[in-house]
């Protein structure tokens, strides 16, 4: 990247309310924007601010890419007011990403929650791509009720290959919806994981209650710490190690994550929060 602060004029093109509170905005920026899986960009509504958001779409596409957003405030509640062919800016990407040379030939554990499921998404369908480099591949994927999940038109597809598991629970099914898959929290997925924990990775990437209490069970599962790598969603503002929002004692979640094992940062305070 030359200069770090070019904002890169887009136009949304299609956007897929995937639930209530998440959308996914489909954009073409006027320039490709080149990244790897696990990178992150800073979208811009113009004239009301910035935040950072992790593609969700293949890191092998960059004519176009897809965001999706949870509306949690200020800036995500522009998003979701957004209409096709209104303008945003894009700038980045930045950051670290997921090492895919040392995926290659594993059994690759993803496993994700509500909005967490962006990021996943983007690495996921960069795996698909040269899926046959993959010993095998499953996404444990999680919702709170039906109508929370994400991506459903893509199941169907994601579940037509012979070396991905695909699966999906969620928390409670509330009266009226229905529902024929996996119920409970995600992490109870676990316990239909059949592969050797001791020598294979594990992506997770949620909400951070998820991404606690999934970490500590991967560990009972027997996954190394170093073979755990988690994407931190802290606050942060330039993306790239000036403005210091991100600090996580010797680390900048911007600049040396925000992908990171969990040996990397464990002994790091507050890093659930
Ligand atoms: C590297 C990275 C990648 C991210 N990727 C995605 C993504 O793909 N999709 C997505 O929906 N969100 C993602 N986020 C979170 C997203 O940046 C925030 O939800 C968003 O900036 C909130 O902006 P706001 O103005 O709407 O919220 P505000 O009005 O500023 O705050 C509303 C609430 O959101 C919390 N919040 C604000 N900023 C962040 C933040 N950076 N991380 C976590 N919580 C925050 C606040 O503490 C507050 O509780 C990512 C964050 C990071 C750091």
């Amino acid at each position: 990247m030359n200069n770090p602060y070019e904002v890169v004029p887009a136009t949304i093109y299609e956007i897929i309310q995937e639930s209530p509170l998440i959308r996914t905005l489909r954009v073409q920026p006027e320039k490709p924007i080149p990244f790897k899986t696990g990178q992150f960009i800073e979208l811009t509504i113009p004239g009301i601010g910035e935040g950072p958001f992790t593609p969700s779409s293949s890191h092998f596409i960059s004519e176009n890419m897809d965001i999706t957003i949870m509306k949690t405030g200020f800036v995500t509640e522009y998003v979701h007011r957004a209409k096709v062919g209104d303008k945003v800016g894009l700038r980045g990407p930045y950051g670290s990403h997921y090492p895919l040379e040392k995926f290659k030939g594993k059994d690759l554990l993803i496993l994700g929650g509500g909005c967490g499921l962006a990021p996943l998404r983007s690495l996921f369908t960069t795996l698909l791509h040269e899926v046959e480099d993959y010993n095998s591949i499953t996404f444990f994927a999680g919702a709170k009720t039906p109508k929370d999940c994400i991506y459903k038109d893509s199941v169907t597809d994601w579940r037509k290959y012979d070396n991905v598991t695909f699966m999906r629970s969620v928390d409670v099914v509330p009266d009226g919806e229905e529902w024929d898959e996996e119920v409970g929290l995600v992490t109870s997925l676990l316990s239909k994981l059949d592969i050797d924990t001791a020598v294979n990775p594990a992506v997770v990437c949620g909400p951070p209650v998820m991404m606690k209490f999934g970490t500590m069970d991967l560990i009972k599962c027997g996954f190394r710490e170093e073979n755990i790598y988690l994407s931190m969603e802290k606050k942060m503002y330039c993306g790239f190690g000036q403005c210091r929002h991100c600090v996580m004692g010797e680390f900048y979640a911007c600049k040396d994550g925000p992908v990171f094992t969990y040996a990397r940062i464990k002994n790091e305070e507050d890093i659930w929060e």
